[in-house]
Protein backbone atom coordinates (compact mmCIF):
# COMPACT_ATOMS: atom_id res chain seq x y z
CA UNK A 1 0.00 0.00 0.00
CA UNK A 2 0.59 3.43 -1.33
CA UNK A 3 0.78 7.11 1.01
CA UNK A 4 -0.85 8.89 -1.97
CA UNK A 5 -0.68 12.06 0.14
CA UNK A 6 3.51 11.41 -0.04
CA UNK A 7 3.48 10.47 -3.51
CA UNK A 8 1.11 12.82 -5.22
CA UNK A 9 3.83 15.58 -2.98
CA UNK A 10 7.23 14.03 -4.84
CA UNK A 11 5.49 14.15 -7.89
CA UNK A 12 5.02 17.54 -7.83
CA UNK A 13 8.92 18.06 -6.80
CA UNK A 14 9.73 15.81 -10.22
CA UNK A 15 7.49 17.81 -11.99
CA UNK A 16 7.79 21.48 -10.77
CA UNK A 17 10.95 21.01 -8.74
CA UNK A 18 11.48 25.24 -8.65
CA UNK A 19 7.85 25.80 -8.04
CA UNK A 20 7.12 26.87 -4.39
CA UNK A 21 5.24 25.26 -2.20
CA UNK A 22 5.20 27.83 0.92
CA UNK A 23 5.84 31.88 0.59
CA UNK A 24 5.45 33.67 3.66
CA UNK A 25 6.55 37.12 1.68
CA UNK A 26 10.41 37.08 2.68
CA UNK A 27 11.55 32.77 2.29
CA UNK A 28 10.62 30.93 -0.29
CA UNK A 29 10.32 27.55 -0.41
CA UNK A 30 10.31 25.13 -3.54
CA UNK A 31 8.71 21.73 -3.84
CA UNK A 32 12.40 20.17 -4.43
CA UNK A 33 13.77 21.28 -1.31
CA UNK A 34 10.46 20.23 0.66
CA UNK A 35 11.22 16.28 -0.60
CA UNK A 36 15.02 16.73 0.15
CA UNK A 37 14.59 18.37 3.59
CA UNK A 38 11.71 16.14 4.58
CA UNK A 39 13.84 13.11 3.20
CA UNK A 40 16.84 14.23 5.05
CA UNK A 41 14.78 14.78 8.25
CA UNK A 42 12.92 11.20 8.09
CA UNK A 43 16.67 9.54 7.74
CA UNK A 44 17.90 11.15 10.62
CA UNK A 45 14.55 10.49 12.85
CA UNK A 46 14.63 6.83 11.53
CA UNK A 47 17.91 6.14 12.99
CA UNK A 48 17.31 8.47 16.26
CA UNK A 49 13.54 7.18 16.64
CA UNK A 50 12.86 3.88 15.14
CA UNK A 51 10.06 2.91 17.07
CA UNK A 52 6.90 4.27 15.84
CA UNK A 53 5.48 7.30 18.20
CA UNK A 54 3.94 10.88 17.94
CA UNK A 55 6.23 14.16 17.71
CA UNK A 56 5.72 17.15 18.99
CA UNK A 57 6.79 20.07 16.15
CA UNK A 58 6.75 23.58 17.75
CA UNK A 59 6.58 26.52 15.44
CA UNK A 60 4.60 29.38 13.52
CA UNK A 61 3.70 30.17 10.05
CA UNK A 62 6.74 28.40 8.92
CA UNK A 63 7.45 26.36 5.97
CA UNK A 64 9.94 24.07 7.90
CA UNK A 65 6.63 23.24 9.92
CA UNK A 66 5.82 21.36 6.91
CA UNK A 67 8.84 19.85 6.17
CA UNK A 68 8.86 18.57 9.57
CA UNK A 69 5.35 16.88 9.29
CA UNK A 70 6.36 15.42 6.35
CA UNK A 71 9.16 13.76 7.90
CA UNK A 72 7.47 12.55 11.02
CA UNK A 73 5.32 10.79 7.98
CA UNK A 74 7.98 9.08 6.04
CA UNK A 75 9.81 8.32 9.44
CA UNK A 76 6.50 6.10 10.68
CA UNK A 77 5.29 9.38 12.85
CA UNK A 78 2.19 10.94 14.01
CA UNK A 79 2.64 14.74 14.30
CA UNK A 80 1.54 17.08 16.92
CA UNK A 81 1.51 20.51 15.75
CA UNK A 82 1.84 23.31 18.77
CA UNK A 83 2.01 26.76 17.92
CA UNK A 84 4.46 29.33 18.74
CA UNK A 85 1.93 31.15 20.79
CA UNK A 86 0.89 28.67 22.93
CA UNK A 87 1.90 29.14 26.81
CA UNK A 88 4.92 27.66 28.06
CA UNK A 89 2.71 25.36 30.73
CA UNK A 90 0.13 24.18 27.80
CA UNK A 91 2.61 23.02 25.63
CA UNK A 92 4.01 21.39 28.79
CA UNK A 93 0.81 19.69 29.17
CA UNK A 94 0.41 18.49 25.48
CA UNK A 95 4.10 17.39 25.39
CA UNK A 96 2.81 15.24 28.57
CA UNK A 97 -0.37 14.10 27.36
CA UNK A 98 0.80 13.43 23.88
CA UNK A 99 3.64 11.36 25.20
CA UNK A 100 5.57 12.20 22.27
CA UNK A 101 8.83 10.86 21.74
CA UNK A 102 10.63 13.64 20.82
CA UNK A 103 10.16 17.61 19.93
CA UNK A 104 11.16 19.41 16.34
CA UNK A 105 11.12 22.82 17.73
CA UNK A 106 11.45 25.25 15.11
CA UNK A 107 11.34 28.31 17.37
CA UNK A 108 12.66 29.48 20.84
CA UNK A 109 11.94 26.08 22.94
CA UNK A 110 9.86 26.74 26.06
CA UNK A 111 10.95 23.99 27.66
CA UNK A 112 13.49 22.58 29.90
CA UNK A 113 12.73 18.64 28.36
CA UNK A 114 15.88 17.48 26.65
CA UNK A 115 15.14 15.70 23.77
CA UNK A 116 14.85 18.50 21.36
CA UNK A 117 15.44 19.12 17.65
CA UNK A 118 16.59 22.40 17.70
CA UNK A 119 16.44 24.68 14.83
CA UNK A 120 20.04 24.28 14.77
CA UNK A 121 19.74 20.92 14.44
CA UNK A 122 17.20 20.66 11.60
CA UNK A 123 19.41 22.73 9.37
CA UNK A 124 22.65 20.62 10.24
CA UNK A 125 20.49 17.85 9.51
CA UNK A 126 18.18 18.98 6.28
CA UNK A 127 21.76 20.06 4.76
CA UNK A 128 22.98 16.14 4.83
CA UNK A 129 20.65 15.05 2.00
CA UNK A 130 20.17 11.57 3.58
CA UNK A 131 17.35 9.35 2.28
CA UNK A 132 15.39 7.39 4.35
CA UNK A 133 14.25 4.07 3.83
CA UNK A 134 10.84 4.62 3.80
CA UNK A 135 9.73 1.01 5.32
CA UNK A 136 7.55 2.47 8.17
CA UNK A 137 5.67 5.48 6.30
CA UNK A 138 2.33 6.24 8.15
CA UNK A 139 -0.95 4.17 6.06
CA UNK A 140 -4.14 2.76 6.60
CA UNK A 141 -5.43 3.59 10.13
CA UNK A 142 -2.35 4.61 11.74
CA UNK A 143 -2.55 8.28 13.12
CA UNK A 144 -1.29 10.59 10.85
CA UNK A 145 -1.92 13.86 12.81
CA UNK A 146 -2.87 14.55 16.29
CA UNK A 147 -4.25 18.26 17.12
CA UNK A 148 -5.29 19.17 20.82
CA UNK A 149 -8.14 20.69 21.72
CA UNK A 150 -9.26 22.56 24.91
CA UNK A 151 -10.61 19.75 27.74
CA UNK A 152 -13.40 20.57 30.13
CA UNK A 153 -11.04 19.70 32.92
CA UNK A 154 -8.19 22.17 32.02
CA UNK A 155 -6.56 19.29 30.21
CA UNK A 156 -6.23 19.43 26.30
CA UNK A 157 -7.46 16.24 24.60
CA UNK A 158 -5.99 15.04 21.66
CA UNK A 159 -7.67 14.46 18.24
CA UNK A 160 -6.03 11.51 16.86
CA UNK A 161 -6.56 11.74 12.61
CA UNK A 162 -5.53 8.66 10.80
CA UNK A 163 -4.32 8.67 7.63
CA UNK A 164 -6.91 7.14 6.12
CA UNK A 165 -9.44 10.05 8.10
CA UNK A 166 -7.12 12.57 5.96
CA UNK A 167 -7.94 10.85 2.68
CA UNK A 168 -11.10 11.30 2.95
CA UNK A 169 -11.03 14.84 3.40
CA UNK A 170 -8.55 15.44 0.62
CA UNK A 171 -10.57 13.35 -2.17
CA UNK A 172 -13.37 15.52 -0.84
CA UNK A 173 -11.71 18.88 -0.99
CA UNK A 174 -10.12 18.00 -4.37
CA UNK A 175 -13.44 17.24 -6.17
CA UNK A 176 -15.81 19.52 -4.47
CA UNK A 177 -13.90 23.13 -4.77
CA UNK A 178 -13.24 23.78 -7.90
CA UNK A 179 -9.56 23.72 -7.35
CA UNK A 180 -6.80 24.06 -10.01
CA UNK A 181 -3.00 23.45 -10.26
CA UNK A 182 -0.57 25.51 -8.84
CA UNK A 183 -3.01 27.97 -7.03
CA UNK A 184 -1.71 30.33 -4.42
CA UNK A 185 -3.62 29.21 -1.07
CA UNK A 186 -3.69 31.79 2.01
CA UNK A 187 -2.36 29.99 4.88
CA UNK A 188 -3.00 31.61 7.91
CA UNK A 189 -4.73 29.41 10.63
CA UNK A 190 -2.10 27.90 13.09
CA UNK A 191 -0.48 24.53 12.43
CA UNK A 192 -2.50 23.69 15.71
CA UNK A 193 -6.04 24.59 14.81
CA UNK A 194 -7.54 21.98 11.92
CA UNK A 195 -8.54 24.68 9.43
CA UNK A 196 -5.09 24.85 8.70
CA UNK A 197 -5.41 21.34 7.47
CA UNK A 198 -8.02 22.58 4.93
CA UNK A 199 -4.93 24.87 2.48
CA UNK A 200 -2.31 22.40 4.02
CA UNK A 201 -2.87 19.56 2.24
CA UNK A 202 -5.01 21.02 -1.03
CA UNK A 203 -2.28 23.15 -1.91
CA UNK A 204 0.10 20.21 -1.65
CA UNK A 205 -1.92 18.33 -3.81
CA UNK A 206 -2.41 20.19 -6.51
CA UNK A 207 1.09 21.55 -6.43
CA UNK A 208 -0.10 24.87 -5.28
CA UNK A 209 1.60 27.84 -3.13
CA UNK A 210 1.19 28.09 0.94
CA UNK A 211 1.25 31.71 1.10
CA UNK A 212 1.63 32.35 4.69
CA UNK A 213 0.63 35.58 6.84
CA UNK A 214 1.75 35.74 10.36
CA UNK A 215 0.30 36.26 13.82
CA UNK A 216 2.33 39.79 14.00
CA UNK A 217 0.62 41.04 10.61
CA UNK A 218 -3.10 39.57 11.41
CA UNK A 219 -2.97 41.39 14.72
CA UNK A 220 -1.33 44.80 12.98
CA UNK A 221 -4.17 46.29 10.93
CA UNK A 222 -2.02 48.64 8.94
CA UNK A 223 0.55 45.87 7.65
CA UNK A 224 -2.48 43.28 7.48
CA UNK A 225 -4.38 46.08 4.68
CA UNK A 226 -0.66 46.63 3.20
CA UNK A 227 0.36 42.82 2.78
CA UNK A 228 -3.04 41.59 1.07
CA UNK A 229 -2.64 42.85 -2.51
CA UNK A 230 0.98 41.27 -2.17
CA UNK A 231 -0.01 37.86 -1.47
CA UNK A 232 -1.72 37.44 -4.81
CA UNK A 233 -3.87 34.69 -3.72
CA UNK A 234 -5.88 32.64 -5.66
CA UNK A 235 -7.68 30.31 -2.58
CA UNK A 236 -8.89 31.98 0.81
CA UNK A 237 -9.24 29.63 3.59
CA UNK A 238 -10.14 31.11 6.82
CA UNK A 239 -12.26 31.88 9.40
CA UNK A 240 -15.23 34.30 8.89
CA UNK A 241 -13.78 36.58 11.73
CA UNK A 242 -10.74 36.81 9.82
CA UNK A 243 -12.40 37.82 6.29
CA UNK A 244 -14.59 39.98 8.47
CA UNK A 245 -11.44 42.08 9.64
CA UNK A 246 -10.31 42.42 6.10
CA UNK A 247 -13.50 43.96 5.03
CA UNK A 248 -12.62 46.91 6.79
CA UNK A 249 -10.01 47.40 4.47
CA UNK A 250 -12.09 49.15 1.50
CA UNK A 251 -9.23 47.99 -0.85
CA UNK A 252 -10.14 44.31 0.17
CA UNK A 253 -12.01 43.87 -3.25
CA UNK A 254 -11.83 42.51 -6.38
CA UNK A 255 -9.83 45.35 -8.27
CA UNK A 256 -7.16 45.08 -6.05
CA UNK A 257 -6.90 41.81 -5.60
CA UNK A 258 -7.91 40.23 -9.18
CA UNK A 259 -7.00 36.75 -8.84
CA UNK A 260 -8.84 35.98 -5.17
CA UNK A 261 -11.58 33.75 -7.01
CA UNK A 262 -12.54 31.07 -4.12
CA UNK A 263 -13.26 32.15 -0.09
CA UNK A 264 -13.76 28.55 2.09
CA UNK A 265 -14.80 29.25 5.22
CA UNK A 266 -14.79 26.99 8.58
CA UNK A 267 -14.47 27.08 11.99
CA UNK A 268 -17.55 29.11 13.04
CA UNK A 269 -20.73 30.59 11.59
CA UNK A 270 -20.46 32.95 8.46
CA UNK A 271 -23.17 36.09 8.82
CA UNK A 272 -25.51 36.40 6.45
CA UNK A 273 -24.28 40.34 6.43
CA UNK A 274 -20.67 38.85 5.75
CA UNK A 275 -21.60 36.75 2.93
CA UNK A 276 -23.18 39.38 1.35
CA UNK A 277 -20.78 42.02 1.97
CA UNK A 278 -18.17 39.74 0.26
CA UNK A 279 -20.41 38.73 -3.12
CA UNK A 280 -20.67 42.50 -3.56
CA UNK A 281 -17.09 42.85 -3.39
CA UNK A 282 -15.81 39.73 -5.27
CA UNK A 283 -19.15 39.29 -7.36
CA UNK A 284 -16.91 36.86 -9.38
CA UNK A 285 -15.69 34.42 -6.78
CA UNK A 286 -17.03 31.28 -5.07
CA UNK A 287 -17.64 31.32 -1.35
CA UNK A 288 -18.18 27.87 0.12
CA UNK A 289 -19.46 27.54 3.76
CA UNK A 290 -18.23 24.62 5.37
CA UNK A 291 -19.17 22.96 8.61
CA UNK A 292 -17.36 20.05 10.55
CA UNK A 293 -15.55 19.34 14.05
CA UNK A 294 -11.71 18.40 14.34
CA UNK A 295 -12.51 14.99 15.01
CA UNK A 296 -14.49 14.40 11.77
CA UNK A 297 -11.65 15.93 9.78
CA UNK A 298 -11.90 19.23 9.29
CA UNK A 299 -15.04 19.87 7.68
CA UNK A 300 -17.92 17.17 6.36
CA UNK A 301 -20.66 19.58 5.00
CA UNK A 302 -20.39 22.35 2.42
CA UNK A 303 -22.57 24.79 0.51
CA UNK A 304 -21.83 27.26 -2.11
CA UNK A 305 -23.45 30.80 -1.33
CA UNK A 306 -25.21 31.71 -4.05
CA UNK A 307 -27.70 34.97 -4.35
CA UNK A 308 -30.54 32.96 -4.11
CA UNK A 309 -28.92 31.15 -0.86
CA UNK A 310 -28.62 34.83 0.71
CA UNK A 311 -32.38 35.33 -0.63
CA UNK A 312 -33.40 32.21 1.04
CA UNK A 313 -32.78 32.55 4.38
CA UNK A 314 -31.12 34.91 7.10
CA UNK A 315 -29.13 32.45 8.79
CA UNK A 316 -27.16 30.92 6.14
CA UNK A 317 -27.31 26.89 5.81
CA UNK A 318 -24.10 24.65 6.59
CA UNK A 319 -24.94 22.45 3.39
CA UNK A 320 -25.00 19.40 1.99
CA UNK A 321 -22.54 16.18 3.61
CA UNK A 322 -19.89 14.91 1.54
CA UNK A 323 -20.49 11.64 -0.07
CA UNK A 324 -18.88 9.32 1.73
CA UNK A 325 -20.69 10.67 4.99
CA UNK A 326 -23.82 10.46 6.46
CA UNK A 327 -25.67 12.79 8.70
CA UNK A 328 -28.27 11.82 11.43
CA UNK A 329 -30.15 13.92 13.56
CA UNK A 330 -30.77 12.26 16.77
CA UNK A 331 -32.89 13.59 19.93
CA UNK A 332 -32.36 13.19 23.40
CA UNK A 333 -32.50 9.74 24.03
CA UNK A 334 -30.35 9.11 21.04
CA UNK A 335 -33.32 7.98 18.45
CA UNK A 336 -32.90 9.33 14.70
CA UNK A 337 -35.16 12.63 14.30
CA UNK A 338 -37.21 13.25 10.97
CA UNK A 339 -36.24 15.98 8.49
CA UNK A 340 -37.35 19.45 9.71
CA UNK A 341 -36.58 18.23 13.59
CA UNK A 342 -33.55 19.69 15.65
CA UNK A 343 -31.54 17.46 17.76
CA UNK A 344 -27.83 16.43 18.29
CA UNK A 345 -26.00 15.92 15.00
CA UNK A 346 -23.90 12.73 14.04
CA UNK A 347 -21.64 12.38 11.85
CA UNK A 348 -21.15 9.09 10.47
CA UNK A 349 -18.45 7.76 7.99
CA UNK A 350 -14.59 7.47 7.54
CA UNK A 351 -13.34 10.77 8.20
CA UNK A 352 -14.25 10.28 11.93
CA UNK A 353 -11.80 9.83 14.45
CA UNK A 354 -10.96 7.01 16.57
CA UNK A 355 -11.30 8.60 19.29
CA UNK A 356 -9.30 11.00 22.11
CA UNK A 357 -5.47 9.94 22.56
CA UNK A 358 -5.02 7.59 25.98
CA UNK A 359 -9.00 9.24 26.93
CA UNK A 360 -11.12 5.86 27.14
CA UNK A 361 -13.81 7.56 29.28
CA UNK A 362 -14.05 11.03 27.03
CA UNK A 363 -13.76 8.55 23.84
CA UNK A 364 -16.85 6.43 24.80
CA UNK A 365 -19.22 9.56 25.11
CA UNK A 366 -18.73 10.85 22.17
CA UNK A 367 -17.52 8.49 19.44
CA UNK A 368 -19.96 5.70 19.27
CA UNK A 369 -21.03 3.08 15.92
CA UNK A 370 -23.84 3.79 13.99
CA UNK A 371 -24.98 0.81 11.68
CA UNK A 372 -21.34 -0.68 12.57
CA UNK A 373 -20.10 2.50 11.23
CA UNK A 374 -17.79 4.41 13.41
CA UNK A 375 -19.75 7.71 14.74
CA UNK A 376 -19.16 11.12 16.41
CA UNK A 377 -21.84 13.06 18.60
CA UNK A 378 -20.67 16.58 17.82
CA UNK A 379 -22.88 18.13 20.83
CA UNK A 380 -23.80 20.84 18.05
CA UNK A 381 -27.88 21.67 17.64
CA UNK A 382 -28.96 21.26 13.82
CA UNK A 383 -31.69 20.10 11.35
CA UNK A 384 -31.81 19.15 8.05
CA UNK A 385 -33.85 20.05 5.37
CA UNK A 386 -33.77 19.55 1.65
CA UNK A 387 -30.65 17.77 2.40
CA UNK A 388 -29.26 20.65 3.91
CA UNK A 389 -27.92 21.25 7.63
CA UNK A 390 -28.99 24.29 9.51
CA UNK A 391 -26.76 25.12 12.58
CA UNK A 392 -28.67 25.49 15.75
CA UNK A 393 -26.19 26.53 18.21
CA UNK A 394 -24.36 24.23 20.97
CA UNK A 395 -25.85 21.83 23.05
CA UNK A 396 -22.84 22.05 25.83
CA UNK A 397 -20.77 24.44 26.71
CA UNK A 398 -18.28 24.36 23.92
CA UNK A 399 -17.79 27.65 22.52
CA UNK A 400 -15.65 29.63 19.58
CA UNK A 401 -14.09 32.72 19.95
CA UNK A 402 -12.91 34.02 16.38
CA UNK A 403 -12.99 30.25 15.31
CA UNK A 404 -10.82 28.95 18.14
CA UNK A 405 -12.65 26.09 20.01
CA UNK A 406 -12.53 26.54 23.73
CA UNK A 407 -14.58 24.67 26.53
CA UNK A 408 -15.81 27.21 29.34
CA UNK A 409 -15.02 24.61 32.15
CA UNK A 410 -11.41 24.94 30.68
CA UNK A 411 -10.70 28.94 31.48
CA UNK A 412 -13.09 28.20 34.86
CA UNK A 413 -10.37 25.53 35.96
CA UNK A 414 -7.37 27.50 35.06
CA UNK A 415 -9.08 30.71 36.65
CA UNK A 416 -9.75 28.63 39.73
CA UNK A 417 -5.80 27.60 40.18
CA UNK A 418 -4.97 31.49 40.67
CA UNK A 419 -4.31 31.49 44.98
CA UNK A 420 -6.85 34.90 44.85
CA UNK A 421 -9.80 32.90 42.81
CA UNK A 422 -11.94 30.92 45.16
CA UNK A 423 -15.16 29.87 42.60
CA UNK A 424 -15.29 31.29 38.56
CA UNK A 425 -17.71 30.72 35.82
CA UNK A 426 -16.93 32.09 32.38
CA UNK A 427 -20.23 32.65 30.06
CA UNK A 428 -20.08 34.42 26.74
CA UNK A 429 -22.10 37.35 25.84
CA UNK A 430 -23.96 36.58 22.17
CA UNK A 431 -23.97 39.42 19.21
CA UNK A 432 -27.71 39.85 17.12
CA UNK A 433 -25.35 37.11 14.83
CA UNK A 434 -25.43 34.22 17.63
CA UNK A 435 -21.25 35.04 17.71
CA UNK A 436 -19.81 35.50 20.74
CA UNK A 437 -18.93 39.07 20.99
CA UNK A 438 -17.24 39.33 24.75
CA UNK A 439 -15.96 36.60 27.69
CA UNK A 440 -17.77 37.62 30.90
CA UNK A 441 -16.13 35.82 33.94
CA UNK A 442 -17.51 35.69 37.32
CA UNK A 443 -15.42 35.51 40.19
CA UNK A 444 -15.39 34.56 43.83
CA UNK A 445 -12.04 35.81 45.01
CA UNK A 446 -10.69 34.21 48.64
CA UNK A 447 -11.41 35.80 51.65
CA UNK A 448 -12.59 39.04 52.51
CA UNK A 449 -10.96 41.54 49.92
CA UNK A 450 -10.81 45.14 49.57
CA UNK A 451 -11.05 45.41 45.97
CA UNK A 452 -10.13 47.72 42.93
CA UNK A 453 -11.44 46.02 40.26
CA UNK A 454 -9.78 47.34 37.80
CA UNK A 455 -6.54 45.75 39.36
CA UNK A 456 -7.95 42.38 40.63
CA UNK A 457 -8.99 41.86 36.75
CA UNK A 458 -5.57 42.81 35.76
CA UNK A 459 -3.52 40.62 38.04
CA UNK A 460 -6.01 37.50 36.91
CA UNK A 461 -5.46 38.60 33.47
CA UNK A 462 -1.47 38.20 34.03
CA UNK A 463 -1.69 34.86 36.24
CA UNK A 464 -4.18 33.23 33.12
CA UNK A 465 -1.84 34.19 30.12
CA UNK A 466 0.52 31.50 31.96
CA UNK A 467 -2.08 28.71 31.39
CA UNK A 468 -4.46 29.68 28.66
CA UNK A 469 -4.06 30.86 24.71
CA UNK A 470 -4.28 34.32 24.62
CA UNK A 471 -7.71 34.02 23.11
CA UNK A 472 -9.27 32.25 26.18
CA UNK A 473 -8.65 35.18 28.46
CA UNK A 474 -12.15 36.83 29.80
CA UNK A 475 -12.67 40.88 28.47
CA UNK A 476 -14.71 41.55 31.58
CA UNK A 477 -14.65 40.63 35.20
CA UNK A 478 -17.61 41.06 37.68
CA UNK A 479 -16.79 40.02 41.33
CA UNK A 480 -19.98 38.87 43.24
CA UNK A 481 -20.28 36.97 46.61
CA UNK A 482 -21.28 33.74 45.66
CA UNK A 483 -22.45 32.03 42.39
CA UNK A 484 -25.60 30.82 41.50
CA UNK A 485 -26.26 27.27 41.84
CA UNK A 486 -28.63 24.85 40.13
CA UNK A 487 -30.96 22.49 42.72
CA UNK A 488 -27.48 20.06 42.70
CA UNK A 489 -25.37 22.35 43.66
CA UNK A 490 -23.31 22.64 40.69
CA UNK A 491 -22.75 26.18 39.43
CA UNK A 492 -25.67 27.42 37.71
CA UNK A 493 -23.85 28.56 33.92
CA UNK A 494 -26.91 28.72 32.17
CA UNK A 495 -28.52 31.06 34.29
CA UNK A 496 -25.25 33.20 33.86
CA UNK A 497 -25.74 32.97 30.30
CA UNK A 498 -29.13 34.04 30.64
CA UNK A 499 -28.71 36.83 32.49
CA UNK A 500 -25.60 38.22 30.57
CA UNK A 501 -27.58 37.86 27.56
CA UNK A 502 -31.40 39.21 28.53
P1 LIG B 1 -13.25 22.84 15.53
O1 LIG B 1 -13.09 21.47 16.07
O2 LIG B 1 -12.32 23.83 16.09
O3 LIG B 1 -13.25 22.86 14.03
O4 LIG B 1 -14.70 23.32 15.98
C1 LIG B 1 -15.84 22.61 15.60
C2 LIG B 1 -17.08 23.36 15.98
O5 LIG B 1 -17.10 24.66 15.36
C3 LIG B 1 -18.33 22.68 15.47
O6 LIG B 1 -18.71 21.61 16.29
C4 LIG B 1 -19.32 23.84 15.45
O7 LIG B 1 -19.82 24.09 16.75
C5 LIG B 1 -18.43 25.02 15.03
N1 LIG B 1 -18.49 25.25 13.58
C6 LIG B 1 -17.62 24.82 12.65
N2 LIG B 1 -17.98 25.25 11.41
C7 LIG B 1 -19.11 25.95 11.55
C8 LIG B 1 -20.01 26.65 10.65
N3 LIG B 1 -19.77 26.74 9.36
N4 LIG B 1 -21.09 27.25 11.19
C9 LIG B 1 -21.35 27.17 12.51
N5 LIG B 1 -20.55 26.56 13.41
C10 LIG B 1 -19.45 25.95 12.94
Amino acid sequence: MKNLILEKIKKWSEETPESYFFDDGLNQLTYRELEDSSNALASYLEKNYPNKNNILVYGGQDGRMIISFLACIKAGHCYVPVDIHTPDERVQMILEESNATCAISLGAWPLDEKDVITEKVFETVIASKEMPSLNQVVLGNENFYMIFTSGTTGKPKGVQISYNNLVSFCDWMLSDFTLETGQRFLCQAPFSFDLSVMDLYPALLTGGTLVALSKDEVDNFPKLFARLPEMDLNIWVSTPSLVEICLLSPDFNNETLPNLVNFQFCGEELPHAVAKKLMDRFPKALIFNTYGPTEATVAITSVLITEEVLESTDRLPLGKVKGDTQLVILDDNGNDLPEGEIGEILIVGPGVSAGYFEQEEKTKEAFITYNGLPAYKTGDAGLIKNEHLFYKGRLDFQIKWHGYRMELGDIDHHMMEIDMVRNACVVPKYNKNHKVQQLIAYVVLEGIQDIDQKIKSNEIKEALQKSVMEYMIPQRFVFVENLPLTPNGKVNRKQLIEEVNS
